[in-house]
């Protein structure tokens, strides 16, 4: 008998290219029986019935940013707003940033009983390299590199998937750092992300770099959160690049996330002189998000001080073009994700609404792409680059019961700048078999695992 049958649900078939009405079967945490609309069901124990629903693989966000232990303590803040969203695994330790140790990280959800998501975690250059006294627009030296890849190393060992690059952070790092530090994995099956160089009018060259070192190494290369880099009137042709690069070259692709503002610490050289010329932009667009400044608006007195004073305070920058953000949604590659990144429970709402607002806003409410390429790009893609797609990503016999039932009616984000609320529209979100939430709420948040890399 089967643990519980999801009926009547419509279900993304990735090799049709459409929604088709299916009825599921779960066992011993992993589907088991899939039947046609119409077929004779099997014996079952429980039976969701998902009649107007959409029944999901699980989202699997390629690229956010994981808890800060060290600094907030010991409990789960991003990943609960990624169940709330229906994601069921996500990436983190993006644009060179690792808050903690990978030893240290799975310490934490050893002891916490579990998380939230399932957690896939890479190892951040940029982070060594800080820690090692390297300054922001220097060259790291042939001994530094060396100990920087065994860093790596070290971080690939523990299980890491593979490592990231946030370049624009670090503008020191030359390609020639890059490729030294890519030698530190030969495995084709790892993964290696950046957030790139400069935005704007640097961004085609900056694109050009990614292009070019994904071609030099074995690993799967990303190209991180392409709206918040491109979409500043360079979206078109950034696309053009990518998607010319990716006929010849299918280890490349990139992530994008739904939003016309991207956030970042007010420290970063992202605001360094002279970045809103560039994007056209008054300092009003600059919004601050922690005290003393919480809630406000930026004045040039208040962006001077905030960027000396609190470096570390997260800034949202209303600055992208909308056609753009839909542009890299749209586009036949490339993934959603939430870069989502969380402060003391502050930050941009992407962290708590990335994903339903692509099912709301640009599937139902704008049409800019359909709802079964929409979820190929949150869930099957995303897997594939894990080179996961056997276990998850999709609904086969044999896959992991990482699931979300939603309703395409109302599905929505609801968070903004000011509150990071959860969305509506998500019913139940299934990881590992097992209901995480129920009905619309949630239960159980501790079904997630570390996924150590083992390929
Ligand atoms: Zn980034």
């Amino acid at each position: 008998m089967l643990d519980l049958l999801i009926i009547n649900g419509s279900c993304p078939d990735y090799e049709a290219g459409e929604m088709v009405q299916k009825n599921i079967g779960l066992k011993d945490g992993k589907i088991a029986w899939m039947g046609a609309a119409g077929a004779e069901l099997p014996e079952a124990a429980e039976v969701i019935d998902a009649a107007g629903k959409v029944v999901s693989p699980g989202f699997i966000d390629i690229h956010m940013h994981e808890e800060k232990f060290l600094t907030e303590g010991k409990d789960y803040s991003i990943s609960q707003m990624m169940l709330d969203m229906g994601v069921t695994t996500a990436v983190g330790g993006n644009c060179g940033e690792q808050y903690q140790r990978m030893s240290e990280f799975k310490a934490v959800l050893e002891d916490l009983g579990g998380a939230p998501v399932n957690y896939v975690m890479l190892a951040g250059y940029n982070t060594f390299r800080v820690k090692m006294g390297i300054g922001r627009y220097e060259h790291a030296t042939q001994e530094q590199m060396e100990e920087l890849k065994k860093s790596i190393q070290e971080e690939l060992a523990e299980g890491a998937w593979g490592f990231s690059f946030g370049i624009e952070y670090d503008p020191g790092i030359t390609y020639e750092e890059m490729l030294f530090a890519c030698g530190a994995s030969d495995n084709p099956n790892h993964l290696v992300s950046a957030h790139y160089r400069a935005d704007c009018i640097d961004d085609i060259a900056s694109i050009d770099e990614m292009v070019k070192l994904s071609a030099a190494i074995p690993q799967k290369f990303q190209i991180s959160h392409l709206s918040s880099c491109s979409a500043i009137g360079q979206m078109q042709p950034s696309l053009d690049c990518i998607n010319k690069a990716m006929e010849t070259n299918p280890k490349l692709n990139y992530d994008t996330y739904p939003y016309n503002a991207f956030s970042t610490t007010m420290g970063s050289a992202v605001f360094e002189d002279g970045c809103l010329d560039a994007w056209k932009k008054d300092y009003d667009s600059i919004l601050l998000t922690d005290d003393p400044y919480k809630n406000v608006y930026c004045t040039e007195e208040i962006f001077k001080k905030a960027r000396a004073e609190y470096p570390d305070m997260l800034a949202v920058a209303f600055v992208m073009n909308e056609e753009e953000i839909a542009a890299a949604i749209a586009n036949k590659n490339g993934m959603v994700a939430s870069d989502g990144i969380i402060n003391n429970g502050n930050g941009h709402p992407r962290a708590a609404g990335t994903f339903p607002r692509v099912l709301g806003k640009y599937v139902r409410e704008d049409k800019v792409v359909s709802m079964v390429d929409a979820l190929r790009k949150m869930t099957y893609e995303p897997a594939k680059r894990l080179g996961l797609e056997a276990v998850k990503g999709q609904l086969s016999v044999g896959a992991d019961g990482d699931i979300v039932i939603f309703d395409p009616q109302t599905i929505i984000d609801k968070a903004d700048f000011a509150h990071l609320e959860g969305p509506v529209g998500i019913e139940y979100v299934l990881i590992g078999g097992q209901k995480a939430i129920a009905e619309g709420k949630k239960i159980n948040d501790r079904l997630g695992r570390f996924m150590p890399f083992e390929q």
